[in-house]
């Protein structure tokens, strides 16, 4: 697989999942555009995927709001001149019982991890050659119920029927769509919890061990490379079997 000259924008790239993304991407060759909420974040990362040998930006971006949005697509040309790949990242999961839920709460989730997906995939839209790609990371959390995430299972559950239907909309300009599903895996956001926690998740799981970025960002990598040609509008599942139960 190559992803020789090729652009890809990862939201939340600084850490985590997206952090992952970007290094997979570029061990194929693609120059990364890493856009996450503070710029100062961004920069150690864009140093180290340079070491790689393709180019990389860091953007301050809030892809919650369509300005810095259209900042963020507007920096990728300046310096790229293209964008091939959005990958839609950046997410939170902030615990909270439905009682105790604010409407600030729900707001806040939907506008960073849905919304977000409508402004980023518009902006690039228009720009996305034949062959281009969206991807979406979702969650198990839009196949399953979690308690405390109402509003996160609401927001990724909007994705996954998001991408169905901008799959639809883009297959006439050969542009994919796709989202992939993670389900434990262990970043800077993830790590709230007690060993012991982390300990009876794993034994939920067939695979016995969390998941890592890696594990996500392989099936990234397959869903932005042309082997997936012939795939759009689906959700991949990466979680170890986790929910097959
Ligand atoms: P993470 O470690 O918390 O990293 C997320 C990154 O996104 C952080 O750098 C964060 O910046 C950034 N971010 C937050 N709000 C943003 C905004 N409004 N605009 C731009 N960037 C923003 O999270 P992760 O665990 O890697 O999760 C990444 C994605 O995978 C999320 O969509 C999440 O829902 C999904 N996911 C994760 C898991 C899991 O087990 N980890 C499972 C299923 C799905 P700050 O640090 O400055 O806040």
């Amino acid at each position: 697989m190559s992803l020789k000259n090729k652009v890809a924008i990862v939201t939340g790239a600084a850490r985590g999942i997206g952090r992952g993304i970007t290094e997979e991407l570029a061990s194929l060759g693609c120059n990364i555009v890493i856009a996450d909420l503070n710029q100062k974040d961004c920069e150690p990362v864009a140093d180290e995927i340079r070491k790689m040998g393709v180019e990389a930006i860091g953007v301050g971006c809030d892809v919650s709001h369509r300005s810095d949005v259209e900042n963020l697509l507007g920096k990728t040309l300046e310096k790229f001149g293209r964008v091939d790949i959005m990958v839609n990242n950046a997410g939170i999961y902030p615990f909270k019982s439905f009682a105790e839920l604010s409407e600030e709460d729900w707001d806040k989730v939907m506008n960073i991890n849905l919304k977000s997906n409508f402004l980023c995939s518009q902006e690039a839209v228009k720009h996305l050659p034949e062959g281009g790609r969206i991807i979406s990371i979702s969650s198990v959390a839009s196949l399953i119920g979690f308690e405390g995430l109402t509003h996160y299972c609401a927001s990724k559950g909007g994705i996954n029927g998001f991408i169905r239907a901008l799959a639809l909309e883009l297959a006439h300009k050969k542009i994919t769509v796709n989202a992939v599903a993670p389900g434990a895996i262990q970043t800077p956001g993830a790590s709230g919890g007690s060993e012991e926690q982390t300990k009876q998740t794993i034994a939920m799981i067939p695979a016995a061990r969390m998941g890592l970025p890696a594990d996500i960002a392989n099936a990234v990598a397959f869903l932005a490379s042309e082997k997936s040609d012939y795939i759009t509008g689906q959700v991949i599942v990466v979680d170890g079997g986790w929910i097959l139960r």
